[in-house]
């Protein structure tokens, strides 16, 4: 592994491989990029090649290899268990890091998410960033720094990490899987390879989905509602597929769009609000139906 292993953000390879080779490295890193984007790869490799303990980084390296088995003494990864990072996950983590390293120079912690630190626990850590030991290092990742106090993100060297360009993400897919991408799940995936490979696992789901939208254009309601079956079962992933239907919408022609993706919206808010789930999705079959055929019933005059 090294960061060429790793897709996009070349400015960010370039950033750390340069403190490395300098020795300019900060005692705290606040990584800060959209889900899915290769955060916490890019934090691990960082912490690889900080604990190092061979020059030429070759095979036998110790160091390398106790982190590859995801056992190295000076190594901790800290990630939210139900959704919080918990004040005592911090206070522990200030208990070890006084201790010095054993296998390696340095002692590397991350802290995946860090948002999920409520502010007790971040007031917590801040002792810590603001005394580290002289051999520690912490990396934060966050997809929302401004759940971040803004004494933690003073205290951070700021990696910030790019959404990755379309064509870059299509091609790792198509490397990386046995079937291609599907251009609608390319753009909802906002730029993280993550996003595009949860959505690329689910594929079957969204071609129905597209089939569904199909059958809306070809007016035959009968057929409709058998495919829309599908719609009914898919509670936990509603909140994903209604994000599929706008780009759906956005992208196909000679449709009222801004009606139809207002339907969408608002089975959203429905849905967040805890309305009953099959009428929502009831309102929204009909609502698209008109929405969508109502632009054809128009532009035919
Ligand atoms: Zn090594």
């Amino acid at each position: 592994m090294s960061f060429d292993n790793i897709t996009g953000n070349n400015k960010v390879k370039d950033f750390l491989n340069k403190s490395l080779k300098e020795n300019h490295v900060s005692h705290s890193y606040l990584f800060v990029g959209i889900d899915g984007i290769g955060k916490t790869l890019f934090a691990q490799e960082f912490a690889r090649k900080l604990l190092c303990i061979d020059q030429e980084e070759s095979e036998n390296c110790l160091s390398c290899i106790k982190m590859k088995s995801g056992n190295h003494p000076d190594f901790e990864k800290i990630e939210p268990e139900e959704g919080i990072i918990k004040i005592d996950t911090i206070r522990q983590l200030q208990e070890k890091i006084v201790q010095k390293p054993i296998t390696s120079k340095r002692k590397v912690y991350l802290i995946k998410d860090s948002e999920y630190m409520k502010a007790e626990a971040q007031n917590c850590l801040l002792k810590t960033l603001e005394e580290p030991p002289e051999y520690a290092i912490i990396i934060l990742t966050t997809a929302n720094e401004s759940k971040l106090l803004p004494t933690i993100r003073s205290r951070c060297l700021k990696v910030s990490f790019d959404a990755i360009p379309e064509e870059t993400i299509i091609k790792y897919i198509n490397e990386n899987n046995s079937s291609e991408i599907d251009n609608n799940l390319i753009s909802m995936s906002e730029g993280s390879i993550g996003k595009a490979i949860l959505l690329q696992e689910k594929k079957d789901i969204y071609e129905s989905v597209t089939n569904i939208l199909d059958e809306i254009q070809n007016e035959d309601m009968n057929t409709l509602w058998k495919k829309a079956e599908l719609l009914y079962k898919q509670k936990d992933n509603i909140q994903d597929i209604l994000s599929y239907i706008n780009v759906y919408l956005y992208k196909t022609k000679n449709l009222n769009k801004i009606n139809c993706i207002k339907y969408v919206e608002d089975t959203k808010k429905r849905l967040a609000s805890n309305s009953n789930y099959d009428m929502s999705i009831d309102y929204l079959l009909i609502k698209l139906w008109e929405g969508i055929n109502e632009k054809y019933s128009r532009s035919s005059i």
